[in-house]
């Protein structure tokens, strides 16, 4: 009976420390997002800041449960790779579409939109802001709950 009890308490915790592996996000956080341009609790690692040469800015993010963007358009667009969760992006007068894990999002230039979790899941995603020459972001109003979908 105790090395069979011993055998599963082992199997269990290797079944566990894999599964915990496998949910481990590549990067690291980062800082939390400003309350000004973010609602809930949104992480911002700066991959690559943006600079003259490359006119390219790689943020990866983290938005929490129920967390979102506010309104905002990009004067040169924007790449998501959607690498964990679910969540939501808008543009303006379009319907919520839902986004998740391995999703491709092509945000056009100066097109008004957001982009968050759902209320039940966390989303990561790395936002490529290229040809950043043109500009980078025009934050707008917040996501009202209104607008937010409930689940
Ligand atoms: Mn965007």
């Amino acid at each position: 009976m105790k090395p069979f009890f011993f055998t599963m308490i082992a199997f269990v915790l290797i079944i566990s420390h894999t599964v915990q592996a496998q949910e481990q996000p590549a990067f690291k956080k980062g800082e939390r997002a400003p309350g000004t341009t973010f609602t809930g609790t949104v992480w911002v690692n700066y991959l690559i800041p943006n600079d003259s040469t490359f006119n390219c800015a790689v943020g990866h993010v983290t938005f929490e449960a129920g967390a979102r963007s506010f309104w905002h358009t990009h004067q040169a667009g924007q790449f998501l790779l959607v690498t964990a969760g679910q969540g939501y992006t808008q543009e303006r007068g379009k319907p919520v579409q839902l986004i998740q894990k391995g999703d491709v999002v092509i945000c056009k230039a100066g097109v008004e939109h957001w982009h968050g979790a759902t209320p039940g899941s966390s989303m990561i995603h790395i936002a490529i802001n290229p040809n950043t020459e043109n500009g980078l972001v025009t934050w707008l109003k917040p996501v009202m709950d209104a607008e937010y979908p409930k689940k």
